[in-house]
């Protein structure tokens, strides 16, 4: 007989979410608006800033589309993107008909590179076209190079998107992810580290940027009593149902980042008895980890993280490896790319392993004697 199966990152509800889905039934509000979407856009604002606001999306690549549009990125223009990422990052550059410029990643935070950014945007301006956006992703919950970033993109003008769709609860020198893009997105995804089933959220501290968010989202309907369209919209709002399950996960997610965070510690005890490889953790003080996933990286070539995955995989435990880089896809094999082969090398040598809220002190006996096993 089979073990009970150890996902990687599964959902895990606080209690409350059932309560909010039912107002919503009770009052008639099973729309694409309603008292829930409002609530739960409250609810962000107060947990990120509250300076910022908020438009509650049907996915956290609904709002990076979104974003790309509110940034101006037209057909034939370019944005540079992090290669290390979830194609999801990526793709809406391709909607728009834009074209990404891929920038490798930096060995502290894994995330994108500062000197490699830089020597895109010269080169990209040079061979005659300035990038309309950077898009920055903060990988795994570790916050990017927030400071370094921000003076490369204020340096040349140009707007950052901050994908915070994996760092709800992330922090960089106190202040929270998602607060610093000139637009930000978050993701409510299923194995995100809360969820509304799926959904997302744009957050910008610039109000009317929100408010066109809202409009494109909600099929741009101009001010008219029949149906006006003076702009391209699309059907991208959050559903009320989706957004009740969202108010009961906020009530329990700086739980959940603490939950994420024992997790990480108890791995940190397991690998400082292993040489073969180690644990990604926050490199210094100002790096603040949601630790949405925990990571490991092999330094041992006798040894290989495939080998690990499979002998997970005959426990029933799901680990993952690390993200494919964008320059490194087939659909992306003819896009610019600006580093060396620091995200191509985690890429080889990393995995991620189970790192739920909801895992028990029995998954992680489990998950301590397959790695024992191993190494
Ligand atoms: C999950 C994710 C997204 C996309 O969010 P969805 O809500 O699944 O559309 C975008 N970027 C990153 C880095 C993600 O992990």
């Amino acid at each position: 007989m089979d073990k009970p199966k150890i996902w990687l990152s599964s959902p895990h509800m606080g209690g409350n979410e059932k309560q909010y889905v039912d107002d919503a039934f009770s009052s008639n509000w099973i729309a694409p608006l309603g008292p829930n979407v409002t609530g739960f856009e409250n609810d962000i604002v107060s947990y990120l800033s509250n300076e910022v606001h908020v438009g509650a999306l049907s996915s956290g690549t609904a709002a990076l589309h979104l974003g790309l549009i509110l940034l101006d990125v037209k057909p034939g223009d370019e944005v540079l993107c992090q290669s290390m990422t979830f194609s999801a990052s990526a793709n809406p550059i391709v909607y728009l008909g834009a074209k990404p410029i891929f920038i490798d990643s930096e060995k502290d935070t894994w995330n994108i590179c500062p000197e490699a950014l830089e020597t895109a945007i010269k080169d990209r301006i040079a061979k005659g076209k300035k990038p309309k956006a950077i898009i920055a992703v903060h990988l795994y919950g570790m916050p990017y190079k927030v400071t370094e970033i921000r003076a490369i993109a204020d340096k040349y003008e140009i707007p950052i998107l901050e994908d915070s769709a994996e760092a709800l609860g992330s922090s960089y020198k106190g202040q929270k992810c998602g607060t610093f893009g000139d637009i930000s997105v978050l993701s409510f995804n299923g194995n995100k580290i809360i969820t509304t089933s799926g959904g997302g959220a744009i957050v910008s501290k610039d109000k009317k940027n929100i408010e066109k968010a809202i409009f494109l989202s909600t099929q741009a309907r101009d001010n008219a009593p029949h149906y006006q369209h003076s702009e391209i919209g699309y059907n991208y709002r959050m559903s009320n149902i989706c957004a009740g399950i969202g108010r009961g996960q906020m009530e329990v997610l700086d739980k959940h980042v603490s939950l994420r965070r024992e997790m990480h510690r108890f791995y940190k005890s397991v690998f400082e008895q292993i040489e073969e490889a180690y644990l990604f953790s926050e490199f210094n003080e100002n790096y603040f980890s949601n630790f949405w996933l925990s990571t490991i990286v092999f330094n041992d070539t006798k040894k290989n993280p495939e080998e690990l995955r499979l002998l997970f995989e005959r426990e029933n435990i799901e680990t993952r490896p690390l993200w494919k880089p964008m320059h490194l896809q087939p659909i992306f094999k003819n896009a610019p790319y600006y580093g060396g082969n620091i995200s191509e090398t985690l890429f080889k040598n990393g995995l991620c392993l189970p790192s739920g809220s909801n895992l028990l002190v029995h998954d992680k006996e489990r998950i301590k004697e397959c790695l024992n096993n191993y190494f």
